[in-house]
């Protein structure tokens, strides 16, 4: 046995940091998520998405170490990333937050929760069973 197949053993952890929906300036549509030129899926448009504080607050955010518990500060501004415990050594990876938007079904009006994903979906409603269209 050696140390390295357990340093491969892969730990995720969720980011935290909530991540700002940005729509298209065309089409008002929801955008992917993520800064810099973004392409949109319905309009096909560039837009240039500048998210500086949420950099800032991924950089700051504090993450407890899934290995020994200490408190990390992550230090990179991007999800996802590879972090390293400086105690015990542990490395694991600090994913970004999913995102979700409620919505409620046309038909029955039951709220839904649903994870947010730029273009047009179908979705069935769990109580009513009506397909409901999203257009987030
Ligand atoms: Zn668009
Ligand atoms: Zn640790
Ligand atoms: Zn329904």
């Amino acid at each position: 046995m050696n140390d390295e197949n357990l340093e491969e053993a892969h730990i995720t952890i969720t980011s935290k940091v909530d991540i700002p929906a940005t729509y298209c300036p065309k089409c008002d549509s929801l955008l992917p998520e993520g800064s810099g030129e973004i392409k949109c899926l319905i309009c096909a448009a560039k837009v240039n998405v500048k998210l500086p504080s949420l950099e800032h607050d991924w950089k700051n955010e504090r993450v407890a170490c899934p290995g020994c518990g200490k408190v990390l500060i992550a230090g990179i501004g991007k999800r996802p990333c590879k972090l390293k415990c400086s105690s015990c050594e542990q490395k694991f990876t600090l994913a970004k937050k999913i995102m979700k938007s409620e919505i409620s079904c046309p038909k029955c009006e039951r709220k839904l929760r649903i994870k947010r994903s730029p273009g047009e979906k179908l979705l069935k409603c769990p109580a009513c069973e009506s397909e409901i269209k999203i257009k987030c």
